[in-house]
């Protein structure tokens, strides 16, 4: 989020979600020069001089919208966090423990009044858009987290599940194991110049980055011809946004708020500097101030927030992505939908009927992850 907000508040990009690229336009060279998307229902066409293809675990797909048949080159490896209570472990500091019965570890990580316990890294073939923690990943971090401690965590135990696919570059020589597969990234260019990364992970992002911008503006604009473009990509020396601004906040915490300096340090750590505007939404009005979710630290302001500054559009995206309250409290956070969609109304235009609509539709979604453990 705050990677694609830097790109827009200080190097002018335009950023557009729940946007589909559903095909790709090529000129009478069969150069891609286009882009067609599905937006609110329209379909159109975006004309480019570069196309960069980091779709993650589709990027496959959009492949096959410039190469015509699908590469496959991915390998979806699922992995798998759960969520307990802090007391239940009383770890200090990130631990890594030993998987009784596999070569693996997990971590097991102390947030707050929390305890984080993943990942699996296992091969998966069901549909990416929507991965489930089952009950065999529920069994394998709970036999970890049990070979370790003290205490015995059951499933009953457990605040919240989140699955993720991580984008794997497929590997026909790799061991059958998808935990023994490379991280490393890589920069494809099609024949028809469309520019693909793969694989990787967050903390090598920049160089991820850097290296998908050389390779567009090397090969594809041509930068020795093209004078206006750098030749290579400069985010090694650029500050995310937040940062400038960010210490001094930290240090005047104590007195810069009422709201106290806990809160406005945990602010500053999630949004930079621009906790600053998070305070300001929260000190307007009382109301504002309390907490989004009953027992998690978010503020009500930070939803006002997220949908002013962050393009959240639905109940979801405030209580799964910007905040993490269904990974931290899933049960609670669904039963705070309905006055989430309330206090969004106002902001969105939702009347009653979209309010409602949100809600089913959140609760839709913790009963499906709750009904793919227990099966
Ligand atoms: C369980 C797990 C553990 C991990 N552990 C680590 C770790 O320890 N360290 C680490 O550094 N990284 C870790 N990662 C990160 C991981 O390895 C990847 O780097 C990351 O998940 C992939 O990021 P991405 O930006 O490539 O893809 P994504 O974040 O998936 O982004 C792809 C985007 O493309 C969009 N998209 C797809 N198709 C289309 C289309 N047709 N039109 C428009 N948009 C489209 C999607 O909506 C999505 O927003 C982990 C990931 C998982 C799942």
């Amino acid at each position: 989020m705050t990677v694609a907000r830097t790109a827009a508040l200080r190097f002018g990009a335009t950023l557009v979600n729940r946007t589909e690229v559903v095909d790709l336009q090529k000129d009478s060279n069969g150069n891609v020069n286009g882009v067609v998307v599905k937006a609110d229902g329209r379909t159109f066409t975006v004309s480019t001089k570069a196309v960069v293809n980091a779709a993650g675990v589709w990027s496959d797909d959009v492949r096959a919208l410039d190469e015509a048949e699908h590469p496959r080159s991915i390998r979806p490896a699922k992995g798998v966090h759960i969520t307990v209570a802090w007391s239940k472990v009383r770890n200090t500091v990130a631990a890594v423990i030993p998987v009784p019965g596999d070569k693996r570890s997990v971590f097991v990580v102390p947030w707050g009044q929390f305890t984080f316990v993943g990942t699996t890294d296992t091969d998966y073939t069901g549909p990416v858009d929507d991965p489930q923690c089952n009950e065999d990943d529920v069994e394998y971090l709970l036999r970890a987290l049990n070979g370790s401690i003290t205490e015995t965590v059951t499933t009953d135990d457990i605040l919240g599940t989140w699955a993720g696919l991580r984008p794997l570059v497929a590997d026909p020589e790799a061991s059958g194991r998808t935990a023994d597969l490379s991280r490393r990234h890589k920069v494809r260019r099609s024949d028809s110049g469309d520019v693909t990364i793969t694989g990787g992970k967050l903390t090598t992002y920049r160089e991820m980055a850097a290296d998908t911008i050389d390779e567009v503006l090397s090969e594809v604009l041509d930068a020795d011809r093209i004078t206006r473009f750098r030749r290579r990509s400069k985010t090694k020396h650029i500050k995310i946004h937040g940062a400038n601004g960010y210490e001094e906040l930290v240090d005047s915490a104590d007195t810069i708020s009422p709201l106290g300096g806990d809160q406005v340090r945990r602010l500053a750590d999630r949004y930079g500097s621009d906790a600053t505007t998070v305070l300001a939404i929260a000190e307007s009005d009382q109301l504002l101030a309390e907490p989004l979710v009953p027992g998690l630290h978010y503020l009500r302001a930070e939803a006002i927030f997220a949908v002013r500054y962050e393009m959240a559009t639905t109940v979801d995206d405030i209580l799964s992505r910007r905040t993490r309250a269904r990974l931290e409290t899933r049960d609670a956070s669904a039963d705070a939908a309905a006055a989430v969609a309330a206090l969004l109304a106002p902001e969105l235009g939702w009347d009653e009927a979209e309010q409602a609509r949100q809600v089913a539709d959140y609760r839709a979604r913790i009963d499906e992850e709750l009904e793919a453990i227990v099966h």
